[in-house]
Parts: structure tokens; C-alpha cells; sequence
């Protein structure tokens, strides 16, 4: 059964993509379609879409390497270029088949080409289906800093299909689960309690989970679309783990993913929110005993703290001295613009050491 998700400027639609593209697609008048995809979802995801939407059989693929450590200016200098090589008129769309990396960075070169063209989202993995395809934040990594330079943008349409995770890897099936386990933490306690009795995540059925995190993703971004206050709350967890994944990017030979560093970032502002806010003891440890259950240990040396500290403060969302931070009132309550030292900062590291 397919699902509409209505906003604004934009839907989202979730079921069977043959379903849920075609008609879109026939209702436009494009003059071409691009495809961008990573060597991933060309080999998985793009057959699928292909077989499903015959009338996208003459797109123009445009093929990046996968991964983080990709969305930079050198990779969105190559999309530009093939755009100008076969021509992308402003009548042209760009179909973001991928996961958030694609979708980000997707989204950025289309709404810069020519002053912007039209843009659609394909998540194809768990995290860019809950959470990095909607609310139009699009962008790119630059000088070890997450998501630096981008723009506010909507597309077309998000376009969610399950099947296409059934080639998804397990651990990115996990570092998706964080985000959504963010969303139970900072909005509902009921949706958390029903998350804890989740024991294996490779036998969960997604549809009703990711429906359950569109929906407060949705209210948070139609409440704040850009970010002016509200929204800060999908924060929490990114403050830590934006500094912790810039850092595991430059210095690691396998670095961890996104969710991988939002768990970590998650921990560390549990702690925080238990000492500066008003989270109970035992909702603390109840968080992080589900955290750590989930997610493989990544120890930091106290000798990177400093390095830490400067990519926080870095950090887009930091606009002066202080830290700024989302944090937990209590399960499924959130208070954001928490504005705390690096001496407290530093402190609960410790407890990732
Ligand atoms: P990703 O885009 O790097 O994809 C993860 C990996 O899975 C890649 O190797 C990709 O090739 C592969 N893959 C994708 N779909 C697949 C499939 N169906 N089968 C097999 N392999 C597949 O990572 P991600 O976790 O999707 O996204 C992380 C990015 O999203 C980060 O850059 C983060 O900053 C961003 N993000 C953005 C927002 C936002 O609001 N815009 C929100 C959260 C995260």
C-alpha cells in the first residue's frame, strides 16, 4: 500500500517505486533525466528503478565514487561537468538514486546549475529514507567540516521504496537506525519504548518505523524550515558526532559512518543532558545501555579532545564561544540552543576514553 506524505512545497511518497514515479514523471514535461548514482546503486539500485520506470531507459547516468569522505567540491565539479557535457537544460531533472551522500550533494549541484533546476529524491538506504531526504538541507563537506557549505532547498519529490534496502549491508542498516532512535529520543517516549523491544535489526519490517520518523521529522521542519530555532532539536547527538565523524574521517583507515558517530555523539550528550538538564539517572542509563548494545565501542584518546573541541566550535551550528548543544529534558522531550563551556565539554569525553 503506498503512503503520501504531503508538505508544503512537496511530497513524499513511500510504497512500490513503479507506483510512485510513473505517474509523477508523466504529469512533467522534462527535457532530460540524469540519474546520479555511486558505483553501489548502479550495480543494486539502479536495475530495479530501470525495470520499474521504462521511460527512464534513455536517462543519462552520472556515476560518482561512493562514500563521506566523496561529498567535496571535486566530486560536484564532475557532476557540473557532465551536466554542461550532455547539455542539462534548466528544463532537465536530476534524479538522486542513493543514499544521503548522493542525496545531499544531488540536490546542491542541481539547485546550483544554472541558478537551480528540478531535483528528486531516491533514498535507497534505511538513514536517507527516516531522515536525510526530507527537509531540504543540501550540501557538502569542506576543510574537515561536515556539511559547510550547502543551501536550503526543496525537490520535486521524495520517492521511498523499501525494496531497495534489501542489498543494503547491515551496518548501514544500523548507522541508519541511530537517526530513528534520535527521533524517538527527542519527540516521543511511547515510539522509544516500542523501539527498545526491537532486539535484531535485520528481521525489523521498516515501513511502520520509517512512516513513525517521517512524521516527526515533518512536524520539525514544517515548524522551523530554516532552522531559525525548533528545528535545532534533530541536533542532538550531531554536535559530538559531526566532530567525532570529521575526525574518524581524516585519521582512520575504515571510518566510522554517520549513525556510527551520532550513536557515540548521542552517549556523550545523554551524559551531558543528565548533568545540565533535567534527564533522570535512569532514563540516562537506560538510553545508553540501548546504545551500546547496538553499536561496536569506539574508543577517543584524550589527546584528540582539543582536536574535538575545535570542530565543535567549527560546527556550522555554533555561533559563538560556547557550545552550542540540543540535549534531553527527559525521554522525548528535547531542549535545544544549551549553550555549555569546552571545560564541561572535555570533561564527558572522558567517558568515551
Ligand atoms: P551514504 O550515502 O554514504 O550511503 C551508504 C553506503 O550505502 C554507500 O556506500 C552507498 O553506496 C551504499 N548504498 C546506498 N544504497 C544502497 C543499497 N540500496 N544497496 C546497497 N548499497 C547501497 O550514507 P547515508 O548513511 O545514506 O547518508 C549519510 C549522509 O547523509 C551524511 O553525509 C550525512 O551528513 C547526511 N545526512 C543529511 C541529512 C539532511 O537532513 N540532509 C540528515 C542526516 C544525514
Amino acid at each position: 500500500m503506498s503512503q503520501i506524505l504531503s508538505l508544503e512545497h512537496y511530497a513524499i511518497h513511500i510504497g512500490p517505486i513503479a507506483d510512485l514515479l510513473s505517474p509523477f514523471l508523466r504529469n512533467k514535461s522534462y527535457s532530460q533525466y540524469f540519474i546520479l548514482v555511486d558505483e553501489n546503486t548502479q550495480r543494486d539500485c539502479l536495475p530495479i528503478l530501470l525495470s520499474q520506470i521504462p521511460l527512464l531507459q534513455s536517462a543519462n547516468i552520472i556515476d560518482i565514487s561512493s562514500g563521506e569522505i566523496n561529498k567535496n567540491l571535486p566530486t560536484c565539479q564532475h557532476i557540473w561537468a557532465s551536466l554542461i557535457e550532455q547539455q542539462a537544460d534548466r528544463k532537465s531533472l536530476i534524479i538522486n538514486l542513493g543514499g544521503g551522500v548522493i542525496g545531499d550533494m544531488g540536490g546542491f549541484v542541481a539547485s546550483t546549475y544554472k541558478r537551480g533546476i528540478d531535483f528528486i529524491q531516491i533514498p535507497t538506504t534505511l538513514l536517507s529514507q527516516v531522515d536525510a531526504s526530507i527537509g531540504g538541507k543540501l550540501g557538502i563537506d569542506f576543510m574537515d567540516l561536515k556539511n559547510i557549505i550547502g543551501l536550503f532547498n526543496n525537490p520535486q519529490g521524495v520517492f521511498i521504496d523499501i525494496a531497495f534496502l534489501k542489498t543494503l549491508p547491515f551496518r548501514e542498516i544500523r548507522s541508519g537506525y541511530a537517526e530513528i532512535l534520535k527521533h524517538a529520543l527527542i519527540a516521543d517516549a511511547n515510539y522509544w519504548q516500542k523501539l527498545t523491544t526491537i532486539q535484531d535489526l535485520s528481521s525489523v519490517q521498516w515501513e511502520e518505523i520509517i512512516l513513525a520518523s517521517l512524521q516527526i521529522k515533518k512536524q520539525v521542519v514544517e515548524a522551523d524550515p530554516f532552522e531559525k530555532g525548533y528545528r535545532k532539536v534533530l541536533n542532538f547527538g550531531h554536535t559530538i558526532g559531526h566532530a567525532i565523524e570529521s575526525w574518524s574521517l581524516k585519521h582512520d583507515t575504515k571510518p566510522l559512518l554517520h549513525g556510527e558517530a551520532i550513536a557515540l555523539g548521542m552517549i556523550v550528550e545523554t551524559e551531558l543532558s543528565c548533568l545540565h538538564q533535567s534527564l533522570s539517572l535512569s532514563a540516562k542509563e537506560e538510553i545508553q545501555d540501548q546504545i551500546k548494545a547496538l553499536y561496536p565501542k569506539y574508543t577517543v584518546s584524550v589527546d584528540i579532545f582539543k582536536e574535538l573541541i575545535v570542530l565543535m566550535k567549527n560546527d556550522k551550528k555554533n555561533e559563538t564561544d560556547l557550545i552550542n548543544f540540543t540535549l534531553l529534558a527527559d525521554i522525548g522531550e528535547s531542549a535545544y540552543n544549551v549553550e555549555l563551556s569546552a571545560v564541561i565539554v572535555k570533561d564527558v569525553l572522558e567517558i568515551l576514553v
